[in-house]
């Protein structure tokens, strides 16, 4: 049985099975159009996927107000450039995102995310529902 997948950190479409593998790839993002339709698809869009997830929970388990930021992406980042963005308005909240990036461990080939201000919005892809509370909205 699979289980389509629309991930918030692209526009991709996926279908994976009950051990979370690769099924089928419904459709493509331009950002992911060179992969090949396969595993490699999938755990690239879970990789950038769980990473976001990942720079949530940090944030708000490190005290930022998940209501005074919003968390997205770029459609246009190369994929092995591909960080999490972090739009914030209050200077006061910058410094906090700032000092969690900083303590922030990067694993491996992990990008550090990237803090951007509000004036960013226009130029980049900011997710439909800003900030999962438990960094884990879209399921996976
Ligand atoms: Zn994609």
């Amino acid at each position: 049985m699979a289980t389509q997948w629309r991930p918030d950190t692209c526009s991709c479409v996926l279908e994976y099975n009950d051990n979370l593998q690769f099924v089928a790839t419904v459709s493509v993002c331009s950002k992911h159009a060179a992969l090949a339709r396969s595993s490699a698809h999938f755990d690239e869009v879970l990789k950038h996927n769980r990473r976001k997830n990942e720079v949530v929970s940090s944030l708000v388990k490190n005290g930022v107000d998940a209501d005074k930021i919003a968390v997205g992406y770029s459609p246009n980042a190369p994929v092995d450039n591909d960080p999490v963005l972090v739009f914030a308005e209050d200077p006061a909240i910058e410094a906090k995102v700032s000092l969690v990036f900083a303590e922030m461990p990067i694993k491996g080939n992990e990008v550090r995310p990237v803090l951007k201000t509000f004036v960013d919005l226009a130029t980049e892809k900011v997710l439909q529902e800003t900030v999962p509370l438990d960094g884990k909205k879209d399921g996976l």
